[in-house]
């Protein structure tokens, strides 16, 4: 049966990028006769500025109708000022909520093409290979009450709620517990347990679904130990599980390891497998409309939504390749540029991946 992709190219370098990887999925359609059919819409600034609002009714039925989503990025300074509850990113919070896409899947490999564009010694990254599964629609992002108050003083408060039920933790406990188990069987939690008591319950059904999970072992860390241990010694983690605001910050950081945020492809799942699939920067307003944006975290965001929701391995498993070929060639978008390498334009990396795709 026909497989339905939603392309939600968004604002800033989104649609450079995303034209890239369609160029791509349209060769690995042909290539490896995929049955694949597209439908288009818009989020994010895009859609504020077709219809006053970012996540439209026309975007909302289209997305719950797709088997997976692709999108490029939201947000920029356009929108910055304008009210806050209809900001580009509320789209981008507001379809991850309804679609209830709990888990978000952010890997950091380093590709050892790309060892010397990390901000660390080759020897502490070489061969880093971490999956950080993030729960994206709970937490401190979405916990009410929120707001901006004025005290009896006149005084400006601002206030947020950090909440996780025991379902809403058991379920990407889960999740990280059965993605450990395809990979080298170790998940660390991550959380504040010693400060916050949303984590201390964490932390408890944590250690109880571990039971459920004996080959796969459960360690524990503070969130501000795990950020030290990232820029210390990445390779000790395999599986790191953790709330949405620290899997926000630690995943950006885990992304420099590998040398470019430009090379991070992201998959945010449902209980069914259903996902949307995006690369783990935002869109760069400072380099859009230039051609320099890299669409490779794009064109593997690609790769991971033929895996994870289309079950489309082979065609997954070629294009990581691809990737791997051009790296290998020595093309180089800006963000990754070094020494002896060829600088390219954002096409001209698309086009290369296109080539190598076989
Ligand atoms: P950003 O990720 O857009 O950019 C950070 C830096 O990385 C910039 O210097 C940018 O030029 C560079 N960069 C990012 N992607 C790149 C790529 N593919 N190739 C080369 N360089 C790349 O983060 P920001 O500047 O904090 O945010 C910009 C806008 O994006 C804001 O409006 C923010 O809200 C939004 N944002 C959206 C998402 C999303 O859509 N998922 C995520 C984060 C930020």
């Amino acid at each position: 049966m026909s497989k339905n992709v939603l392309i939600l190219p968004g604002d800033g370098i989104g649609p450079e990028i995303v034209a890239e990887a369609k160029k791509v999925l349209d060769k690995a359609i042909a290539l490896f006769g995929l049955d694949i059919s597209y439908s288009d819409g818009l989020l994010g600034g895009a859609s504020i500025d077709a219809h006053g609002v970012p996540f439209a009714d026309d975007t909302r039925e289209k997305a719950k109708a797709a088997d997976a989503i692709l999108l490029g990025a939201v947000g920029g300074p356009k929108w910055d000022t304008i009210d806050r509850a209809i900001r580009p990113e509320r789209g981008l919070l507001a379809i991850r909520s309804e679609l209830e896409l709990f888990a978000n899947l952010r890997p950091a490999i380093l590709y050892p093409q790309l060892a010397d564009a990390s901000s660390l010694k080759p020897e502490i990254v070489a061969g880093l290979d971490i999956l950080i599964v993030r729960e994206l629609t709970g937490g401190i992002y979405f916990g009410e009450p929120r707001g901006i108050r004025t005290l009896e003083n006149g005084e400006r408060e601002g206030y947020n709620t950090y909440k996780y039920s025991e379902s809403e933790i058991e379920r990407i406990g889960r999740n990280a517990f059965e993605m450990a188990r395809k990979r080298d069987k170790r998940v660390c939690s991550v959380d504040k347990a010693n400060v916050l008591e949303a984590t201390i319950l964490w932390r408890e059904v944590m250690d109880r679904l571990s039971a459920e999970y004996p080959d796969v072992e459960l360690s524990h860390m503070y969130v501000d130990n795990a950020a030290m241990q990232l820029v210390r010694a990445p390779k000790q983690f395999d599986v790191m599980v953790t709330g949405n605001m620290f899997g926000d910050i630690l995943s950006d950081a885990a992304a420099m390891l590998t040398g470019s945020i430009g090379m991070l492809p992201s998959a945010s799942l449902d209980k069914n497998g259903r996902g949307m699939y995006e690369p783990c920067h935002g869109s760069a307003p400072d380099i859009a409309g230039q051609g320099v944006a890299n669409p490779l975290a794009t064109i593997l965001s690609v790769a991971m939504m033929l895996r994870y929701s289309l079950d489309m391995t082979e065609a997954a498993d070629k294009i990581e390749a691809a990737v791997s070929v051009v790296l290998d060639l020595g093309l180089r978008t800006g963000d990754i540029m070094s020494e002896g390498c060829r600088q390219v334009s954002t096409g001209e990396m698309g086009d290369a991946v296109v080539d190598a795709l076989r």
